[in-house]
């Protein structure tokens, strides 16, 4: 097997290289900070690099899994980036969620030096990470695609080719589109059960297994329900970051999506005063405030 190397070391690609490991793939890891790559590699028995360029030049297949467009770019590009090291073959595939063009711009690099490229978002989250239990929405070559799909397998129940580079991005963006109104949907629901007399768990036990029980109902019970003493799974700041992506991309193909519009104003104000970093799930406890304020201003 080929050795995969993972960059971005945050909650989901450390989670994502666990899955690998335990699959038995050798492993090189790199972070921007190197902490997170050192400890990891330290737990699991694998390697790190010390820059983009040098992963690139060990390993045959590549997953980054990082927060932004302009931290994919600092990636891939530069003299110490991932494309300077990729080498005939190699394959390098990006997980993060970012524009459809972010790949695209580094396409022509990638294939001057033999490398295959392609875009490969997630839906799912820290928990299905681990298990490998990801969807995978790729954009690019079906024969790198054909290379890759050993490990991809590694991180996904279920793998979709969506097209050209850069359709995988645009569906992920689709897809979160539906997550942030379900996760409004459900802040809603239960604020409003509980405002009305219904204890919250068995509030969110009904909505589990009514009708709208999604797969996100199930796993986000613990952020639902015991915000403070579950871990955050996906912060305020990158819920933002995807709100943006979806009204840019929204806007370049001529659609209005007024729930997304909420939805951004909404997650927006949430993180305010340096909040970012909270679980987006918070967005319930932001309604439960603004109620506790209504009713201290009426009594
Ligand atoms: P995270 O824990 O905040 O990790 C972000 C990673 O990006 C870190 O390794 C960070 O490195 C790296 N990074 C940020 N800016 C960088 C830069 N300029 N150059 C190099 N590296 C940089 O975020 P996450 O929750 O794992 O999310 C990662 C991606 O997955 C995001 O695109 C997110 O939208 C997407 N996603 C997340 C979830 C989820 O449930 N969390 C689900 C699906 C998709 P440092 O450690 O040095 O800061």
């Amino acid at each position: 097997m080929a050795t995969v190397g993972v960059l971005g070391i945050g909650r989901m690609g450390s989670a994502m290289a666990r899955a690998l490991a335990e699959a038995g793939h050798d492993l090189v890891l790199w972070n921007r900070s190197s902490d997170a790559a050192t400890s990891l590699a330290a737990e699991l028995g694998v390697r790190t690099a010390t820059n983009p360029r040098e992963l690139a030049a060990t390993a045959g297949i590549t997953i980054s899994m990082l927060a932004d467009g302009p931290a994919v770019d600092a990636v891939y590009g530069g003299p110490d980036g991932l494309i300077a090291g990729a080498r005939s073959g190699t394959v390098l595939i990006d997980a993060s969620t970012v524009p459809p063009s972010t790949l695209r711009a580094h396409d022509t690099a990638a294939r001057a030096a033999g490398a295959g490229l392609l875009d490969a978002p997630v839906s799912g989250s820290v928990a299905l990470a681990e298990a490998g239990k990801l969807t995978l929405m790729i954009g690019g070559d079906a024969a790198d695609l054909e290379r890759a799909r050993p490990v991809l397998d590694a991180l996904a129940a279920t793998i979709f080719h969506l097209g050209p580079l850069g359709s995988g991005a645009a569906m992920k963006l689709a897809v979160n589109t539906v997550i942030f109104g379900l996760n409004e949907a459900v802040a809603e629901a239960l604020v409003l059960a509980e405002a009305a007399g219904v204890p919250r768990e068995l509030a969110y036990d009904v909505l589990a297994a009514s009708a709208v029980g999604a797969p996100f109902v199930g796993y986000k019970r613990g952020a639902f329900l015991d915000p403070e003493g579950t871990p955050v799974a996906f912060a305020l700041d990158l819920a933002a970051k995807d709100l943006g992506l979806i009204a840019d991309l929204a806007a370049a193909c001529g659609v209005r999506l007024p729930q997304a519009e909420i939805d951004l104003d909404v997650i927006q104000a949430a993180s305010l005063g340096g909040r970012g970093g909270r679980d987006f799930s918070t967005v319930a406890d932001e309604l439960r405030g603004s109620r506790q304020q209504e009713e201290g201003s009426r009594g």
